[in-house]
C-alpha cells in the first residue's frame, strides 16, 4: 500500500509487528504518535531503547531485570525452600499480584510441546534441575492448563522426583486453556492454595 508518505507507512509496519495489533490498530497508533509533541514522541521513543538495553534475564531465575541476581532472588525476606516455575515471565506478575506467594520462580521461557517440536532441551529445564541444591523442598508448577502446560508439568514432576523433591501442580481453579496472566487474583490464589503433588 502506499496511500502515505514512506515514514508514515514504515511506522505502521512497526506498529503491525507487535503482538496482537493488527495493521488498521498500527495505522491508529501511528496517527495518535504524528499528532503528539516532539518531547513526548523523544520520550517514548528513549523509553523504548533503554528498556531494551539495560533489562536482561536475571541469571538465577531467568526473570526480567536490571539487577543480577533479581529483587526477588535477592531478597532475603523471600523463602527460598520453594520454587514457583511458570512459562513466561509475565507470569511472575500475575503471582506476585496474589501476595500469598513468599518463595522464589524459574522462568522456564515456553513450555514443552511435541506438536510444536519443542522438547525438554528448547526450555530452561535444565537450569531447574541445576537449582535443586537439597535447600529447595518443594516446587511448584504454575505453567498454563492446556496441553503443553500439563506435559511440561508430567515432566517436571518425572526428572525432579527422583531427586527427592515435592513436585505439586497448581489446581485447576485457572480456567482451562485460559492463560496465568488473565486469571485475577482471587481465582489464582485459590489455586496454589489447593494446589496438589504430582
Ligand atoms: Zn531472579
Amino acid at each position: 500500500m502506499d496511500f502515505y508518505p514512506v515514514v508514515i507507512e514504515k511506522l505502521i509496519e512497526e506498529f503491525a509487528k507487535l503482538p496482537g495489533i493488527g495493521y488498521k490498530t498500527a495505522q491508529r497508533l501511528t496517527f495518535y504518535v504524528l499528532n503528539l509533541p516532539q518531547e513526548e514522541v523523544r520520550e517514548f521513543a528513549d523509553a523504548l531503547i533503554k528498556a531494551r538495553g539495560t533489562i536482561k534475564y536475571c541469571s538465577v531465575c531467568g526473570n526480567f531485570t536490571d539487577t543480577d541476581p533479581c529483587a526477588i532472588c535477592s531478597n532475603p525476606n523471600r523463602d527460598k525452600s520453594v520454587i514457583c516455575v511458570v512459562e513466561q515471565p509475565k507470569d511472575i506478575i500475575a503471582m506476585e499480584k496474589v501476595r500469598e506467594f513468599n518463595g522464589l520462580y524459574h522462568v522456564l521461557h515456553g513450555n514443552i510441546s511435541p506438536m510444536a517440536g519443542r522438547g525438554p532441551d528448547d526450555i530452561k529445564l535444565k537450569e531447574l534441575v541445576r537449582r535443586m541444591n537439597g535447600e529447595i523442598k518443594e516446587v511448584i508448577v504454575a505453567t498454563n492448563p492446556n496441553v503443553e502446560g500439563e506435559a511440561t508439568a508430567m515432566y517436571i514432576s518425572k526428572i525432579l522426583n527422583p531427586l527427592g523433591v515435592k513436585v505439586t501442580r497448581i489446581a485447576h481453579g485457572v480456567p482451562v486453556g485460559g492463560d496465568l496472566e488473565y486469571a485475577d487474583e482471587v481465582t489464582l490464589s485459590k489455586a496454589l492454595e489447593g494446589r496438589t503433588e504430582i
